[in-house]
C-alpha cells in the first residue's frame, strides 16, 4: 500500500511556487471564499487570505451545491478570477474539480486540485487525477471511514500522482442541529500514524457554524494538522454558499494569529 508509512516511512512534503505542506514545514494556511462570486469579491478575500497568512487561495468555481436550484459556481470565469485574485497576491491556488469533463481546464488555471467529499469515491475521478502531475486534496467522504478515505488516496497513487493531501471535513452524526457535521479530531493523529501524507483540516464545513470554527482550528493544530483550510467571507449574510460558516476578516485574522501561535508551541 503506498500510503503507508510502513511503505514510505517519512512525510510526504508538496512543494508549491509559494508554499510547502507537510513535514517540519510548518502550518500551512488555506483561505477563501467557498466559492468564487466576481472577480472585484474574490480579489478583496485574496487580499484577507493573506494579511491572515494563507499562503494557498481557496474559492470553488464549479460547486457541489446539496439543491440543483442553488448557485452552481462560474465556472471558468471563476477559475480565471481566482488564479488572478493568486497571482496578483503572490499566493497559490486550489479548486475543486468536480467531474473529468472539467479536468483540463481546471489543471489549466489551478496549483492543487481538490475533490470534494462528495467526489470521494467517484473512482473514475480518482484515476483521472492519478494521472496528473500537481497535487491533490481529498477531502473525505461524509460518510466514510479512515481506511476508506485511505482506499480512496491509494486510487490516485496507483495511478502514479503521490501527490496527496488528506482533508478531514466532518462526518454526518445525529447532532446535525448544532454542528454540520462531527469533526473527526481523533482521525487526524490515526492518519498521520497509518500515512506519511500531509493533513489538511476543514473547520468550516465540519461546524457550518461561524463561532465553531475558530475552537476547531485550533482543536485540529493540537491534533496534529499540516495546516488548516477555512471559508471567509466580508458579508456572510449574502454569501452565494456557505454564508452561516464564513469568518468574517476580523475573526479570520484572529483565528489565525492563535493558530500560528499554537503551532510554533508544537
Ligand atoms: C468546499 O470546499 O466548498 C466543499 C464543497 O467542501 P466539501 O466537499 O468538503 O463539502
Ligand atoms: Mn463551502
Amino acid at each position: 500500500v503506498q500510503g503507508s508509512r510502513e511503505f514510505h516511512p517519512e512525510d510526504t512534503v508538496i512543494k508549491l511556487r509559494h508554499t510547502t505542506i507537510g513535514g517540519d514545514t510548518g502550518l500551512t494556511m488555506m483561505s477563501g471564499p467557498c466559492s468564487v462570486e466576481s472577480e472585484e469579491h474574490v480579489k478583496a478575500m485574496a487580499s484577507v487570505a493573506k494579511e491572515g497568512g494563507a499562503t494557498v487561495l481557496r474559492g470553488g468555481a464549479f460547486k457541489p451545491r446539496t439543491s440543483p436550484y442553488t448557485f452552481q459556481g462560474l465556472g471558468v470565469d471563476g477559475l480565471k478570477y481566482l488564479r488572478e485574485a493568486a497571482d496578483e497576491q503572490g499566493m497559490d491556488m486550489i479548486t475543486e474539480v468536480m467531474d473529468e469533463e472539467h479536468l483540463d481546464v481546471v489543471l489549466e488555471y489551478t496549483d492543487v486540485l481538490q475533490i470534494g467529499a462528495r467526489n470521494m469515491q467517484n473512482f473514475s475521478l480518482l484515476k483521472a487525477v492519478g494521472k496528473v502531475d500537481k497535487p491533490v486534496l481529498l477531502k473525505r467522504g461524509m460518510s466514510a471511514s479512515i481506511d476508506d478515505l485511505l482506499n480512496a488516496a491509494e486510487y490516485i497513487a496507483a495511478g502514479g500522482n503521490h501527490q496527496i493531501i488528506l482533508s478531514e471535513r466532518g462526518i454526518r452524526s445525529f447532532d446535525s442541529k448544532y454542528t454540520r457535521n462531527l469533526f473527526d479530531v481523533s482521525a487526524m493523529p490515526v492518519l498521520k500514524k497509518l500515512t506519511h501524507y500531509p493533513l489538511i483540516a476543514d473547520p468550516s464545513h465540519a461546524e457550518g457554524h461561524w463561532d465553531l470554527v475558530t475552537p476547531m482550528a485550533l482543536s485540529a493544530v493540537a491534533a496534529g494538522a499540516d495546516g488548516i483550510v477555512v471559508e471567509i467571507h466580508d458579508n456572510p449574510e449574502k454569501a452565494l454558499s456557505d454564508g452561516p460558516q464564513a469568518l468574517k476578516p476580523d475573526t479570520y485574522l484572529e483565528m489565525t494569529r492563535k493558530a500560528f501561535a499554537l503551532a510554533d508551541t508544537l
